[in-house]
């Protein structure tokens, strides 16, 4: 088949596109994965440094990795996937936030999930910023650590879609990246690169799909483009498909943006150890110090913090950890780091931010998103995903659902 016809049109190549593409291609359905980029991985990708080593500038994390399908990926492919509990599961250097403290920290954030359960234990929803204790001590710590793990502030986010999410608390990685793991897990499907679709036509017998490079007849489609791109763009269905528009609106991305910096001297440190910039602030950063043992240190950006700095440009990331690293380790740190490399997500037009956080009164979106039209359209990525939404492993399980829809159909319409 040339690239212009298929069964199964795959829009998307990262974890939901790749995980259809691999469960079509395993009963049979031909399948293209269209992919604006000129590479596999989306929100997945692995950078190497001049030393060599792997840097995941997206997912590095096998969150629930003991129910996480690219643990066995990676380890079919032959990689290290290493087991070492991760950073904010031990405590952080007691540099100006005491162990007392951090205990403090910790209960305080139990306490937050615990109010928010008790909260919608009867149904409904609020914002997550509704079970924050008024006047609390860590208000801001808390405010913080939302934005890493969810891209925007409590107050933005739908408390229900907060406590939706389940962690199993196993948190792996991989040694040669996350992001190269699933990209190579995607190298043997076909794929059109650099193919941006601009609509998917509907209206006809066959789905045309359109993109600068001419358009492409399938069968079925399946869709996995970020949510921020879905919002935005009400005519990339034609006839428009307004639900969908509307349950993508619902689930906007939030931001988290990672600098990597290389550290002299770093064995002063432990490796796998952490650092907060502040702990009175929203506008701080999270600092992993010498990741996998490495000389560098990963500086993790959330929320409108990340927003702001964007805006300035790459050199703000650096400049902002170099601030704050000098206030907790004295102004001769500075001569011993050195920018390795970032990447801003929310500038990025294919992605437009991280991962999907749902606002106040639309976990529901979850599912309206992922819900199939006629047959022929179906829905996959992380912001499909109820209970795993914002990963890898979600974008995982929703392309595979996505797929075994398309192929339930697909036996019924015996085309
Ligand atoms: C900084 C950061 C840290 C993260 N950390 C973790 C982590 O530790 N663990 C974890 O599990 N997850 C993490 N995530 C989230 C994880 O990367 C994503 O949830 C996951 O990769 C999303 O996969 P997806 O297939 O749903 O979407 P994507 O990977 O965004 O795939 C969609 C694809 O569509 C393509 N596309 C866009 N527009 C078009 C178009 N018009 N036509 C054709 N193709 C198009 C894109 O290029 C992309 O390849 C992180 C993300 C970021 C940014």
């Amino acid at each position: 088949m040339t690239n212009s016809e298929t069964e199964v049109a795959i829009i998307g190549g990262g974890a939901a596109g790749i995980a259809a593409g691999r469960r079509l291609r395993a009963v049979g359905v031909d399948c293209l994965v269209i992919e604006a980029r000129a590479r596999l991985g989306g929100r997945a990708w692995t950078m190497t440094d001049p030393s060599g080593s792997a840097l995941d500038l997206g997912c590095g994390w096998l969150h629930s990795a003991d129910r996480n399908p690219w643990v066995s990926v990676a380890e079919q492919q032959g990689r290290n996937v290493d087991r070492t509990p991760p950073p904010w599961m031990k405590p952080a250097l007691p540099i100006r936030f005491p162990l007392d403290q951090q205990q403090d920290f910790r209960k305080a954030m139990d306490a937050l999930y615990d109010r928010l359960e008790a909260m919608l234990a009867k149904g409904g929803d609020v914002p997550a910023a509704d079970a924050l204790e008024p006047g609390g001590r860590w208000t801001n710590l808390l405010t913080a650590v939302a934005t890493y793990i969810s891209g925007a502030q409590l107050s933005q986010m739908s408390g229900r879609d907060f406590i939706n999410y389940q962690d199993s608390e196993v948190n792996w990685s991989v040694i040669e990246g996350l992001g190269m793991t699933i990209a190579a897990a995607g190298a043997d499907l076909r794929t059109a690169f650099e193919t941006p679709v601009s609509q998917i036509d509907h209206s006809g017998r066959r789905l045309k799909i359109k993109t600068p490079k001419g358009t492409i007849a399938a069968d079925q489609a399946i869709v996995t483009l970020p949510t921020a791109l879905l919002a935005d763009d009400e005519h990339l269905f034609s006839p428009a498909l307004p639900d969908k528009t509307q349950a993508a609106r619902g689930l906007p991305l939030g931001l988290a943006d990672k600098l990597f910096i290389a550290l002299a001297d770093a064995k002063e440190f432990e490796p796998n150890s952490r650092v907060f910039g502040h702990t009175d602030r929203v506008a701080t950063a999270s600092y992993q110090l010498r990741p996998f043992g490495r000389p560098m240190i990963e500086a993790y950006y959330g929320g409108s913090h990340a927003a702001a700095l964007e805006a300035e440009g790459a050199h703000a990331f650096f400049d902002f950890a170099l601030s704050e690293l000098t206030a907790l380790f004295g102004s001769g740190f500075a001569r011993r780091l050195t920018p390795i490399h970032m990447h801003r997500w929310g500038a990025d037009p294919f992605a437009r931010g991280s991962y999907s956080y749902a606002l106040p009164g639309m976990a529901d979106c979850r599912a309206a998103l992922a819900a199939p039209v006629n047959g022929r359209l179906f829905f996959a990525g992380e912001a499909c995903s109820r209970c795993d939404f914002s990963t890898a492993h979600g974008g995982w399980f929703t392309g595979v659902a996505a797929a075994d829809q398309a192929i339930a159909l697909r036996q019924g319409m015996q085309v």
